[in-house]
């Protein structure tokens, strides 16, 4: 069988949290989508545009991944592509309860759609995109939390 599942996040900016659920995704199936949620009652730091490029930048090395954006509902968005695999990374008990509450909601709007979680790496389970942001535009040293080959383009960013 040929598995394709959905990777959705803001990704405002992409981390090595994300990357780390994105690659280890990318070794269970066949073909991962990593989809950029483009929220237009919310404004993000880094423009749809800008965080798919970081995006694609950082899953260069990995075949099997591309990189799409969706507006609306992620239920229906898998619906219209055929996919019926949501995997999110879970980082502590925090996370948990939303992520139950979605998982729940979007069965109900889609009922083929399954969400799948992978524990997030020990290293990473602080990690956050506003987290990122809150220390780099301070100033601080953001190279431990954000992929190597995009690090000075979200730097310059956020101390703009
Ligand atoms: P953030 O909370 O960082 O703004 P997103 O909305 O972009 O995250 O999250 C997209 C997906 O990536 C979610 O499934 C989220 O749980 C997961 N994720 C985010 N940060 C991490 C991390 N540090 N480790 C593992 N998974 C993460």
């Amino acid at each position: 069988m040929n598995k394709t599942v959905i990777c959705p996040g803001s990704f405002d900016p992409v981390t090595l949290g994300h990357l780390d659920i994105i690659t280890r995704a990318s070794k269970l199936f066949d073909r991962v989508l990593v989809a950029v949620l483009v929220n237009s009652s919310k404004t993000p730091t880094f423009s749809t545009a800008e965080r798919i490029e970081l995006l694609r930048d950082a899953v260069s090395g990995l075949d099997n991944v591309e990189i799409v954006s969706f507006e609306g509902l992620l239920a229906e968005y898998c619906k219209n592509c055929g996919v019926d695999t949501i995997v999110k990374g879970l980082r502590a008990v925090s996370d948990f309860e939303y992520e139950f509450q979605m998982a729940l909601a979007n069965k109900k709007l889609n009922p083929d759609l399954e969400t799948m979680f992978l524990t997030a790496d020990a290293d990473s389970t602080f990690l956050s995109s506003s987290m990122v942001r809150e220390i780099g535009s301070m100033g601080g040293d953001i190279s431990n939390f954000v992929p190597a080959c995009v690090h000075d383009r979200i730097i310059a960013k956020l101390r703009k």
